[in-house]
Order: C-alpha cells, then sequence, then structure tokens
C-alpha cells in the first residue's frame, strides 16, 4: 500500500489549499508555489505515486485529466495562446509529490521546454 502524502489530505480538505475543480475521480488545485501566471495541479483522487503505477483500470481517470485540463484552460482563458502540461516521474524528472499530478501552466509565453 503506498503512502499518503499531502495531496491527499488536499482532496479530503483536511488542509487548506484552492482548489478548482472536484469530482468524483479528480481533484485540480493551485500550486503553492507557482512557476507562471497560472499553475495547476491536476490530480486523481486515488493514490497513484508514479506513472509508472498507473493500471489498465485507471485509463478512465487518465483521460478525465485532460478533459479537465482542457476546461481550466479555457477557464482561466490560456486556452487561445496555448499551456503546457507536464507530469514528472521519479528522481531523474525531480518529482517531489509521489501522488502523479499533471502541472498546467501558462500565461506567459513559456519558450522551449527545457530538457535537463
Ligand atoms: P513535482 O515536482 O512534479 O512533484 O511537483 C510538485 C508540486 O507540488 C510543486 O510544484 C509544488 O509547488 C507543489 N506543492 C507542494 N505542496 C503543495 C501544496 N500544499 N499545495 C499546492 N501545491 C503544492
Amino acid at each position: 500500500m503506498a503512502e499518503e502524502t499531502i495531496f491527499s489530505k488536499i482532496i479530503r480538505k483536511e488542509i487548506p489549499a484552492d482548489i478548482v475543480y472536484q469530482d468524483d475521480l479528480i481533484t485540480a488545485f493551485r500550486d503553492i508555489n507557482p512557476r507562471a501566471p497560472s499553475h495547476i495541479l491536476i490530480i486523481p483522487n486515488k493514490l497513484i505515486p508514479t506513472v509508472n503505477d498507473i493500471e489498465t483500470e485507471d485509463e478512465v481517470t487518465m483521460g478525465r485529466m485532460f478533459t479537465v485540463a482542457r476546461k481550466l484552460a479555457k477557464e482561466e482563458g490560456i486556452d487561445k495562446d496555448g499551456y503546457r502540461l507536464i507530469m514528472n516521474c521519479n528522481v531523474h524528472s525531480g518529482q517531489e509529490i509521489y501522488h502523479i499530478h499533471m502541472h498546467l501552466v501558462g500565461g506567459h509565453f513559456l519558450g522551449p521546454m527545457l530538457i535537463g
């Protein structure tokens, strides 16, 4: 059984977060340390530590992450100019929180994606 992170407490509203969306599968909230004018984390309510732990049964949830991203990008007014969706996996990516999350970042020109 994977160990819970602070994100499970955010999902259950046991600690404060700026939640912008929640349904039966997904919670989305503003990153506490935004790296762009819009920086939202979209996470499954189910604890999945890394992308490596995604199961076939999670496919609907993974799809929902993208439809929520699309909806929030529109609400943030960044859909037309564009935005970036990022998921880090394990140490080499710099993953800090072991509960998978999609970063939705946008609101200004992001430049080329830097790898490393
Ligand atoms: P990653 O490096 O991909 O694991 O990203 C983790 C992200 O979670 C970072 O961008 C942090 O700023 C963000 N973060 C950590 N704790 C919180 C929190 N309590 N509320 C919102 N965002 C958080």
